[in-house]
């Protein structure tokens, strides 16, 4: 079979969403499934959809495109501030999106109107992690922009944490959200379809038992597709953590000196680790090597198998030690972090195989001759 390869097993992925999808509706939390980790693999998007989320979203309006075409159902929503260039694209084929600035609610509205299109805003507010987001003392002037504003919709507000600063949901920022989403309805007369209070590292918020007042949707994708919190990494209890599977193939494995010898300047990705012996001096390892490199996958997401240690990685060879000389053409199958995931399903090199649940076929009587 082709490598190297991303193996993605639909029951797990789909266990998952429908776990961490129940778990919030007891919370009075509606899901939206973020798909940018697998590009919107039509497949892998249509398990989130069975498994009852409210919608989903992509940071890429390609990727909402390619759902759309593979007739993927359900609200799209682009999770990144649309880019000025593509705000035909994001009304043509976006419900919803996450915005910031009044000139970009301004260009959504009149590509709604062009196309005879409402859109749908969600105003994103900055809580202290400093990636998107107006000041919170901004947002009653954005608010008022978009109710303005022709055939845009003020569907929400929403914030996003622990993304670039690693700033942790708690009940400070997210009570902040839920106070500011009630100044906003007061304002504006109705109440907001929805209060978004961010990604997977909300997860251990909401789930941990202290009121979510207005929040009303987190957008998940790292804890749907590798069962996981993003706040320390730990698995969530109940779920699959072993959805995805990268695999590479054994090209070369030989004894050899664990030690390089020579003049030793640069290498050409930073520092590689190898393995020395006793008192520093070198001793014999079997190294083998696997057709997968940086070109495919950041090599430090990656968790070997037992028996298999990492030592190097540069763009197309990842050199590992191993416990005994693996024949030629052998397969490894790692474990991948969200990093090692997303590089790999950008990569044109990996392949993807979908492992799909056998089908339940719903017993249908045969028809009287
Ligand atoms: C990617 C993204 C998410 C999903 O984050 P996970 O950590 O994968 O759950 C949510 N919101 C926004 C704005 C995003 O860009």
């Amino acid at each position: 079979m082709t490598a190297p390869r991303i193996e993605v097993d639909l029951a797990k992925v789909g266990h998952n969403a429908t776990t961490l999808t129940e778990r919030l509706s007891r919370r009075g939390i509606a899901v939206t499934g973020v798909t940018k980790a697998f590009l919107g693999d039509p497949a892998i998007a249509g398990v989130l959809t069975d498994a009852g989320v409210a919608g989903l979203g992509d940071a890429r309006i390609e990727s909402i495109e390619a759902m759309r075409r593979a007739g993927v159902p359900g609200p799209m929503t682009l999770l990144r501030s649309p880019m000025a260039s593509q705000v035909d694209r994001v009304v043509h084929h976006a419900d919803t999106s996450l915005a910031t600035e009044p000139a970009t609610l301004a260009l959504l509205s009149a590509a709604a109107q062009a196309q005879g299109r409402v859109h749908g805003v969600v105003l994103m507010v900055e809580l202290g992690d400093l990636r998107e987001g107006v000041m919170p003392g901004d947002l009653p002037g954005l608010v008022d922009v978009a109710e303005r504003l022709p055939n845009i919709v003020l569907r929400g507000i929403g914030t996003n944490l622990a993304c670039r600063s690693g700033v942790v949901p708690d009940d400070v920022n997210m009570g902040q959200l839920s106070q500011l989403a009630a100044a906003v309805e007061k304002d504006i007369g109705r109440p907001l379809d929805l209060v978004s209070g961010g990604n997977s590292a909300a997860l251990e918020w909401a789930l941990g038992g202290t009121d979510v007042g207005r929040v009303t949707n987190l957008r998940l994708g790292e804890a749907i597709l590798l069962g996981r919190e993003t706040l320390h990494r730990r698995p969530i209890p109940g779920l699959h953590t072993d959805a995805f599977t990268i695999v590479a193939e054994v090209i070369e494995s030989r004894t050899k000196p664990s030690l390089p010898w020579g003049r030793i300047a640069q290498a050409a990705f930073g520092q590689p680790s190898s393995v020395a012996g006793a008192n520093g001096h070198t001793t014999t390892v079997v190294q083998s090597i696997l057709a997968i490199g940086r070109q495919d996958v950041d090599a430090d997401g990656l968790v070997p198998p037992p028996g298999v240690e990492l030592l190097a990685c540069s763009s197309d060879h990842l050199v590992a030690s191993t416990d005994h000389v693996l024949p030629v053409g052998t397969e490894v199958a790692f474990q991948p972090d969200y990093s090692a995931l997303l590089r790999a399903m950008t990569s044109p090199f990996v392949a993807t195989r979908i492992i799909a649940p056998p089908a339940v076929r719903p017993l249908v009587p045969t028809p009287a001759p």
